[in-house]
């Protein structure tokens, strides 16, 4: 193991740009050691104030979507224009499967390549709020770097469009023509939480499919109230593959950005994020405590079996357990 650096070494080499230090420091923070996240929390406190200028997206897709294709070549077109931009995931399969998204970089090659981007897969073996909880410090460790654009890529399955949505500034999805999509994200709600809705695969015979998508989509969100950050939701189509339409999403992400940073909604939204992100981070360091605690501990597998049973009703078996924890803890 390479010998420990120190904080002021950490945050120099974050501050420097140093994309060692920065992966380093990343690692710290997806540390379940107690003095891992010690060292965590002194170097994020430290680099704190050099945060917070990025651009903060997610990107959201069922598997097969394209989602990897066109983080790259969207990637590639941001450092095209001179901006530094790292790629984080969340993926709540990469515990099950040891694997991740991102994990295989050769999905994203050219950009992994690029000394403009920086790639990070997402964060394995801790819980789906662990990797949220990572994600957003990997973030404020990239801003500090000096990356100007984070994308943040996520599957479309479960909680984890929700995590990311509560993390970034602009929400993409990226949806395919036919096979019931539509009405699938429809129904999840997630169309309404995206600020813009691109069907990719939009080449070759698909093209046709995939136009009428787009129009079908933009009649549905017509019924959708105006959105609070004052940026009318776009659908548009686009092909990764051919890198067509990529451009264009990127400049409707600028002029969100200018939107939303003249009507103050962009500072609104971020506020209440860090709000929500010290209640979330509330109720996991208690639930931690509470499930370390050594009573608990020992009283916990006897609780269980009589609620399972049904010899206790849940509540107050929660509520013996809580009592337990709250006599010792004051
Ligand atoms: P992900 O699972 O959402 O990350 O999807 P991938 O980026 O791995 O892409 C899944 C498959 O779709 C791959 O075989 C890609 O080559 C293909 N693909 C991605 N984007 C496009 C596109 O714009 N057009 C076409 N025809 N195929 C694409």
């Amino acid at each position: 193991m390479r010998p420990r650096l120190s904080v002021d070494e950490y945050t120099k080499g974050i501050l420097a740009g140093d994309r060692n230090t920065l992966s380093r420091a990343i690692t710290i923070t997806e540390s379940r050691l107690k003095e891992d996240q010690i060292l965590a929390s002194a170097i994020l406190q430290d680099i704190l104030p050099y945060a917070g200028n990025a651009l903060r997206i997610g990107i959201t897709g069922v598997p097969g979507v394209g989602k990897s294709t066109f983080i790259e070549v969207l990637g590639k077109h941001i450092t095209s224009l001179g901006k530094r931009v790292a790629v984080l995931a969340i993926d709540p399969s990469s515990k099950k499967s040891g694997g991740s998204i991102l994990g295989d970089k050769t999905r994203m090659e050219k950009l992994a390549h690029d000394p403009m981007a920086f790639i990070r897969p997402s964060a394995t073996g801790l819980s789906l709020g662990g990797v949220a909880r990572s994600t957003r410090e990997s973030m404020l460790l990239c801003e500090a770097a000096g990356y100007e654009v984070i994308l943040i890529e996520t599957v479309g399955v479960g909680q984890s469009e929700t995590l990311v949505k509560g993390m970034t500034d602009f929400f993409l999805l990226l949806m395919l023509a036919g096979a019931g999509d539509e009405l699938q994200g429809m129904k999840k709600g997630i169309t309404e939480m995206a600020d813009l809705i691109a069907i990719n695969k939009c080449d070759g015979n698909n093209k046709a499919a995939a136009q009428k998508a787009m129009a079908e989509f933009r009649n549905a969100l017509h019924l959708l109230p105006e959105p609070e950050s004052g940026f009318s939701n776009p659908v548009v189509c686009c092909s990764a593959a051919e890198e067509s339409g990529i451009a264009e999403i990127w400049e409707h992400v600028q002029r969100f950005h200018e939107i939303t940073s003249e009507n103050g909604f962009l500072k609104k939204n971020r506020q209440l994020q860090n709000l929500d992100w010290m209640q979330d981070s509330v109720r996991q360091m208690l639930e931690e405590s509470f499930y370390d605690h050594p009573d608990i501990k020992r009283k916990l597998t006897a609780v269980k079996k009589a609620v399972a049973k049904g010899e206790l009703l849940p509540a107050a078996a929660a509520q013996q357990l809580i009592n337990l924890f709250v006599k010792r803890t004051i």
